[in-house]
């Protein structure tokens, strides 16, 4: 709601002590969105305008406190696969969620990274319509950083298995699809269908700019159905200090128990970390 010109807002703000604006500024860095809009845009808040009725307090929908992106040492990316992250940092765990193939879970890690913070790091594969469909919600967090696009190929095919236009092809329809879906660059990270890598397909894929195969140490086990205990119980197992996990946007379990997962990161001091938080490209 705009009840002033922007000519005569600013002859307001000139009016207004500079006290007024100090307090602005001071609500900006506490993070609190809803303050700083309605207080630039409804001068009702301000003393000089009228106001028949108070300005009611808006209906916050809880707001998380937004996780600032760790400050962290970062250092350069090794050589051939990634498996952990490097030892020199504290509790940091990236935890990594791939494929895609329904919609729904991936709405869900949307909404928990959003209301709880975690970083989180989706190796996508383009040829799901769930990364199209959820890219409104995904892409203030991935403009943010708090969330990472790395590579999958786009049909999730073993890079082992494809000649090198293949591997080539794969990567860069995929690279294409990330670029004109989230404007960012998915490079150099990646990770290989199925795990699948060797030297060659390191090579090939590094020709075009993908110069990190990221693999991992721990999964939650759902790239298919599995129960939503042993989703926890692969969590327990794996939520650790270095670790990259691996989970799945494909089936509905993992959505059920994101409290008790994010307890275990909680218990654990556990703080999760972006790819792109660790390393240097
Ligand atoms: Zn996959």
């Amino acid at each position: 709601m705009r009840y002033f010109s922007v000519v005569d807002r600013r002859a307001l703000l000139t009016a207004i002590a500079a006290g007024a604006v100090l307090s602005l500024t001071a609500c900006a860095e506490h993070g609190i969105p809803g303050h700083v809009h309605s207080t630039t845009n409804q001068p009702s808040t301000i003393r000089a305008v009228p106001t028949p009725t108070p300005t009611p307090t808006p209906a916050y929908s809880p707001t998380p406190t937004p996780i600032p992106a760790p400050v962290l040492n970062k250092v350069r990316i090794p050589g051939g696969a990634i498996y952990g992250l490097p030892v020199a940092d504290g509790n940091v765990m990236a935890w990594t969620v791939d494929d895609g193939a329904d919609s729904e879970v991936v709405a869900a890690y949307a909404q928990i990274a959003k209301v709880s913070g975690i970083r989180l790091t989706f190796f996508l594969n383009g040829k799901f319509p769930s990364w199209t469909d959820n890219a409104p919600a995904l892409r203030p967090l991935v403009e943010s950083g708090q969330v990472q696009l790395g590579n999958h190929t786009f049909d999730h095919l073993a890079l082992t298995k494809l000649s090198d236009s293949g591997i080539v092809d794969q990567l860069q329809r995929n690279a294409a699809f990330i670029r004109n879906t989230y404007g960012v660059d998915a490079a150099p990270f990646y990770r290989p269908p199925y795990g699948y890598t060797n030297a060659h397909t390191q090579a090939v894929a590094a020709s075009i700019g993908y110069r990190a195969p990221v693999l991992w140490y721990g999964s939650l086990s759902d790239s298919g159905l599995i129960t939503p205990d042993q989703v926890v119980q692969f969590a327990q197992q794996w939520f650790l200090p270095h670790h990259i996990v691996i989970g799945h946007a494909n089936y509905t379990p993992v959505t059920t128990v994101y409290s008790q997962l994010l307890a275990i990161l909680r218990q654990r001091n556990l703080q999760t970390v972006t790819l792109n938080d660790v390393f240097t490209p």
